[in-house]
């Protein structure tokens, strides 16, 4: 491939020197668990999204299950209870939710933004919802006032799938007063999974909330369910976070904007490239800062993704498709077959994910896009 889809040695290359120096001094320190490398990096993420606690995880799908998990411990719902969640999502939003006994009631998106249509949340309510999970998907922040008011009016928890959108911005102010998505409604799931636009040496997540409970719940949670040493209050995981990955993340963490502003510029190369009958590519908002661009994702109409997909292949342009079969429709969703979402399936089929990664250059993307013109 000349344009690979993501080469994941090419997103660490400018960190490794410093990578290299913080794994060595994280194996000489002799402290393998926990420890100040973790309470670095939880200090420095829950400044850096504008939160009081942040809690260090073992990944993005266990920030999820954790926070569900501990709503549940806390009594502020119960099994069967039902959560909100768009249907165009990756599985592990939904996962999450039915792991802690409750029932995911996926919603459709919005097919300009591909995130929850937040004008469906509404009709999706019933005496037994207890939260609304945003999720902010291929960067993009999914958050308005709609949202926000809904939320208040039916007293839901919002919690925010932030695995794709770290350092993004919204235009309308969280429900405790954060921008920065992880800040906006009452708890937020990050990854640092190694594809995420910060991306760890292996699996890697964190809990960012206001509410000290939430945070103390999930820190023991994570660690057995012990709120002290031997002392086991709830039937919890081991889901902490590798002082390592910590320690990697540190390296990383204070270049987000950077890495950010990167994408955007291949995202706007793209965009200002593309014109193909049959290609539609992403909203390009006003607002520059509430996308953090971790796919950039284009529609291919007229029954053409796959072709498409096949021959940009063939001129050596890696793609891939998030995602080609909705959750909805896995077969270990039963019990959500008979859910009818149009506009997500329709996404289903038509979503193209381009090369926007650390080794594509703006270049790259102003010629890949031009190789997608030529194809007729
Ligand atoms: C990656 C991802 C997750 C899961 O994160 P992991 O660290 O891989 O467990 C959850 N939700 C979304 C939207 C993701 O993209």
């Amino acid at each position: 491939m000349r344009y690979p889809f993501l080469d994941l040695k090419e997103s660490n290359k400018p960190y490794m020197d410093e990578m290299s120096a913080a794994a060595a001094r994280v194996i000489r320190s002799g402290r393998y668990i926990g420890g100040e490398e973790n309470d670095t990096f939880e200090k420095y993420l829950a400044n850096m999204v504008g939160t009081k606690y942040a809690v260090g995880v073992s990944n993005g799908l266990d920030a999820l299950r954790l926070i569900m998990r501990a709503y549940v411990a806390l009594g502020i719902m119960y099994p069967g209870d039902e959560v909100i969640v768009p249907g165009n999502t990756y599985i592990a939003s939904i996962l999450a939710i039915s792991d802690a006994g409750l029932v995911p009631v996926p919603v459709d998106a919005d097919i300009s933004t591909m995130n929850i249509d937040p004008s469906l949340i509404e009709a999706a309510v019933t005496a037994r919802t207890r939260a609304v999970m945003t999720v902010h998907l291929y960067g993009r922040v999914s958050w308005d006032e709609r949202m926000a008011e809904i939320a208040r009016r039916y007293n839901l928890k919002v919690i925010e799938d932030c695995a794709q959108s770290i350092g993004a911005r919204a235009s309308v102010i969280g429900l405790n007063g954060g921008v920065y998505a992880g800040s906006l409604g009452d708890a937020g799931a990050f990854s640092f999974y190694p594809t995420k636009n910060i991306g760890a040496v292996g699996d890697a997540g964190a809990v960012t909330t206001d509410d000290e409970q939430l945070a103390t719940t999930v820190r023991a949670l994570a660690n057995y369910g012990s709120d002290r040493r031997y002392h086991n209050i709830y039937c919890g995981y081991n889901c902490r976070l590798d002082p390592i990955q910590a320690a990697m993340l540190m390296v990383k963490l204070p270049h987000t904007s950077d890495e950010n502003a990167d994408r955007f510029a291949r995202a706007l190369a793209y965009s200002r490239t593309i014109r193909h009958p049959q290609v539609i590519t992403p909203l390009l908002s006003a607002q520059v800062t509430d996308n953090v661009w971790h796919q950039y994702v284009i529609r291919v109409t007229d029954g053409r993704r796959d072709e498409m997909m096949e021959r940009l292949a063939q001129r050596g342009v890696g793609t891939d498709i998030h995602y080609a079969v909705p959750p909805h429709k896995q077969p270990c969703y039963e019990s959500l077959r008979h859910v009818s979402l149009p506009v997500t399936e329709l996404l289903a089929s038509e979503v193209l994910s381009l090369p926007i990664g650390a080794g594509t250059s703006v270049k790259d993307a102003a010629e890949i896009g031009e190789i997608i013109n030529s194809i007729k």
